[in-house]
Formats: C-alpha cells, structure tokens, sequence
C-alpha cells in the first residue's frame, strides 16, 4: 500500500504559515492584510550584494565547492574577526541558509533519542529539525513576565539528563527579541564545559540588537572552543533571506569533519546566493547603522501601542525584529483566524503568528502571539489601529 512515512505525518504545519489560506481569502474579499506573522524584513538588501548579480557575466553557473566558495569563506573569516570572533575560513563551512546549518549541527552532534535543551518559547523550525533528526528537545520554560529571560543556572541543570548531548539558544532571540546578557552567555559556557555538552548557538540576529553593549557571542567563552557551534546566516543581516546562504562553524575538528560530509553529500550552496553574500561583506557600516535605527524606532511605535491595548502585555524586546505579546484571549490562534475571516476595520486587517506553536510543552502560549515589527511604520501604525478595534469587538474576549 502507498502511503507516506510516519515522520511526514507528524511534520508540523508551520504556525506562521497555516493562517495563509485565511489571509488569501480575506484578500480575495478585497481587505488589505498587514502581515506581523512572519520575519521578512521590507528593507532593502545593500546594493553591495546586488552588484555582483547584475554584473554577472559568466555562461555557467556550476557547482561551488561543498564547504563554499573560498573567497567568501576568508571573507566570512573576515568578518567575523570584526566581531571579535577568533575563526580560521577552515572552521567554516557554508550551508544553504542558517535552518540547513541547524540541520547539521542536531545531525552531527545527536543520535536519535538524545536529548537537547531549548528555551522555549523558540524558532518554531526548531521543532521540525528535532524530528528529522530524532532528537528530543527538552524545553526550558521561560515566562513573558521575566522578559523571557533565562531561568537560574541551577535551574537549567536539572533538566540535565545522561541522554543530554547540546543546549541550543537563540540570541538576541525569535520569537521574543530577548537578548541574553553576557553573564547569561558564560554561565551557559560553565555549564556546557561541565557536563561535556555541546553549546549550539543561533547567532542568525547578531546585528539586530538594541542595547548599548555589543552582542556578546559564545564563541567568546574562553575555554568552551570544543563546545560551542555557531549557526548563522546572511537572511536576516543583510535583508537577503532568498540568497539561502547560511554558514556552521567550529574550532572542534571532529565537528567540522563530519559536517563535511554532510555538505558534500548535498553537493553545495547556492552559487548565485554564495555571490551575492560575498559582496554583502562589502556593506558599509551606515546601512547597519541605518537598519538598525528604523527598526529600533518601529518598535518603540510597536510597544508602545500594544501595551496602550487594554488587557494586552508586551515586554520591550532588546534585540532581532519580533516580540510575544499576551493577548485578553484565551485562544489566540482562533483569534487570529477570526481577525482574518470575520473582521475587519476601514478595509484592512491584520496577521499575526499563535504563540503555542513556539513552545514545546502542550498548553503553553495560548494566550500570546508573536508579532514582528518588519512593515514600516505608517502600516505598524494602522495594523495597531485593526488589533485595538478587534479586540473590542471580539466575541471570545476574556477581560
Ligand atoms: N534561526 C532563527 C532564529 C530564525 O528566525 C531563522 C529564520 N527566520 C533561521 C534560523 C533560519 O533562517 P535562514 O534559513 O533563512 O537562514
């Protein structure tokens, strides 16, 4: 009998993207739909990384070489000695956007069954690594009342278990833009050197952060060189999500070793992309500098509104373009459903992604949404103006 695999059954539907069919038929209607529930950015991509597409002038584009493109990895090498972070182009290896290098890293690092603490709530892909990987993630629950900050490290080593094998974060962090403080950083680099663990690091939102301190990395943890795996990508740093260019890196040998294989038996990265993320390097400082301000004001429209919201809770996010936002709802996937299907005001509506699909343990974020400030921000604005109606004139409020 035909019939698909066991694993496909349980793949995920993507939280963010299961409401598309109602925001399609809500633009069907004719009603314009701001779209809070996913993170692709509207600024440009620097005219750096344009350049070398429009220049290109070969008559083939063949494969690049399985760890990527030499220049571009002494470029990343480059780059990253900008931000303090000590990598030879060897301990680098390209991969076809941050979510493949996640891909490695649980594959290389775990056997089936292991397990990996996650601070929930996280990237909800994280999940859908986790199962392709037979990896069991331990989720670390963190509350909107403490900014989603991290837990006390005592607290964290209970859910150490014999089968634990990495502890993977994300910061500053999606879905809740919390930064995790420097002490936070070294703490964990304790803790991973301790229990002999691997420290798997989502660094993909290292230029978005919005306090005064840089962005404290753990491969900034002295000792922890054998522990610590970055995964990171240019989507969000350069506003190049569809270049699909990521990268994995380590000074642990082993590691590297086998994530070779890895990317050899996927031939390579994207050249065209590989292109593009290569004249990125090149961005000046002013692009950053620029981003950085707009979203910094566009969340401050954000938070501010939100918080203006009878009944509704954010806490200010210090870093990446999101925040999870507590709602007077009791399902807030419903109630994103019916601001899709059955409301809107002067014409539009807005879309936002349920929280409970960011956390692992069944019940948790049900009551919260996560919104991201990526639209500017005369439509964060008038999307602020469709929440606060429909949460007036919601059936299924709850205060
Ligand atoms: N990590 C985090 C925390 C993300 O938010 C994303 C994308 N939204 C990724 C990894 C993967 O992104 P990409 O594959 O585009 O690099």
């Amino acid at each position: 009998m035909l019939g698909i695999s066991e694993l496909s059954k349980k793949m995920p539907a993507s939280p963010i993207r299961k409401l598309v069919p109602y925001a399609e038929a809500a633009k069907k209607r004719g009603v314009k739909v701001y779209h809070l529930n996913i993170g692709q950015p509207d600024v440009e991509s620097p005219k750096e990384a344009l350049e070398p597409i429009k220049n290109f002038d070969l008559k083939l584009i063949s494969y690049p070489h399985s760890a990527g493109i030499e220049s571009y990895r002494k470029g990343l090498a480059k780059y990253y000695q900008g931000v303090n972070i000590d990598l030879s182009y060897e301990q680098i290896i390209v991969t076809i956007g941050g979510s493949e290098a996640l891909h490695m890293a649980l594959n290389v690092c775990c056997n089936p069954g292991d397990e990996v603490i996650v601070f929930e709530p996280f990237y909800t892909n994280y999940n859908t690594f986790a199962l392709m990987t037979g990896v069991k993630f331990v989720p670390v629950t963190t509350t909107i009342e403490d900014g989603f900050a991290l837990p006390p490290m005592s607290e964290v080593e209970k859910y150490i278990t014999p089968k634990t094998k990495a502890i993977l974060i994300n910061s500053p962090g999606n879905p809740t833009g919390t930064l995790y403080t420097k002490e936070d950083i070294l703490k964990l680099g304790e803790i991973v050197i301790k229990h002999n663990l691997f420290l798997m690091s989502d660094e993909v939102y290292r230029e978005f952060c919005y306090t005064d301190e840089p962005h404290f990395s753990c491969m900034h943890i002295p000792g922890a060189e054998q522990h610590v795996i970055l995964i990171d990508s240019v989507s969000k740093r350069y506003s190049m999500c569809g270049a699909r260019v990521g990268c994995i890196a380590s000074h642990n040998k082993d590691v590297m070793g086998a994530v070779m294989r890895f990317a050899q038996a996927r031939l390579c990265g994207p050249a065209i992309g590989q292109m593009a993320s290569e004249g990125a390097l090149n961005t000046p400082q002013s692009y950053f500098d620029s981003v950085k301000e707009e979203y910094i004001s566009r969340r401050d429209l954000m938070i501010e509104r939100l918080n203006k919201i009878e009944g509704v809770y954010s806490p200010m996010p210090k870093g990446a373009f999101y925040t999870t936002a507590r709602l007077p709802v009791d399902d807030a996937e419903k109630f994103a459903q019916w601001m899709l299907e059955e409301f809107s005001h002067e014409g539009q509506t807005v879309m936002v992604a349920p929280a409970a699909g960011f956390y692992a343990t069944p019940g948790k974020g049900t009551n919260e949404v996560r919104i991201a400030y990526v639209l500017k921000k005369e439509d964060i604005a008038n999307a602020m103006d469709c929440l606060e109606q429909a949460l007036k004139v919601y059936p299924g409020r709850t205060v």
